[in-house]
């Protein structure tokens, strides 16, 4: 089954032909830069199944947990749509609001609270870590 992806503009369309692998969220200090102040949420795929159409800008950085991590948008509207890790470049992780069905894969772990903020509300139904936890694959 192809899952569907893109950017809020539709400049970026991303096809899939896997199912995830994992979902997490996380609430790193890059996250919330990324997710507007809330966490991110993001879906783990096998890089090779994923297939993007339309130009997608990365920019760099090293991540809390240490990890060099590149992150890809829409430049056009500005969506984060990707982010891989530079020492795991077989696994994508997409954005779950990216995705044509947000319901895809509900998170499994919720990772760096204790970077988030105190307003921050943590579902206590799902496994909670205060920062990072070991890679998908
Ligand atoms: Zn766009
Ligand atoms: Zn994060």
């Amino acid at each position: 089954m192809t899952h569907l992806a893109g950017c809020l503009c539709r400049a970026v369309r991303i096809e899939i032909e896997a199912e995830p692998m994992a979902a997490r969220m996380c609430w790193c200090r890059q996250c919330q830069y990324l997710g507007g102040g809330s966490a991110t949420v993001n879906v783990c795929f096998p890089s090779e199944q994923v297939r993007t159409t339309g130009e997608v800008r990365w920019h760099e950085s090293v991540a809390d947990s240490g990890n060099v991590m590149r992150r890809g948008f829409c430049p056009a509207c500005g969506t984060p749509l990707f982010s891989v890790a530079e020492a795991r470049p077989h696994l994508v992780f997409i954005r779950a609001g990216a995705l044509d069905d947000p319901n895809l894969k509900a998170p499994e772990a919720i990772i760096w609270t204790e970077a988030a903020p105190a307003w921050a509300c943590h579902d206590p139904d799902v496994p909670q870590f205060p920062a990072q936890i070991p890679p998908v694959a």
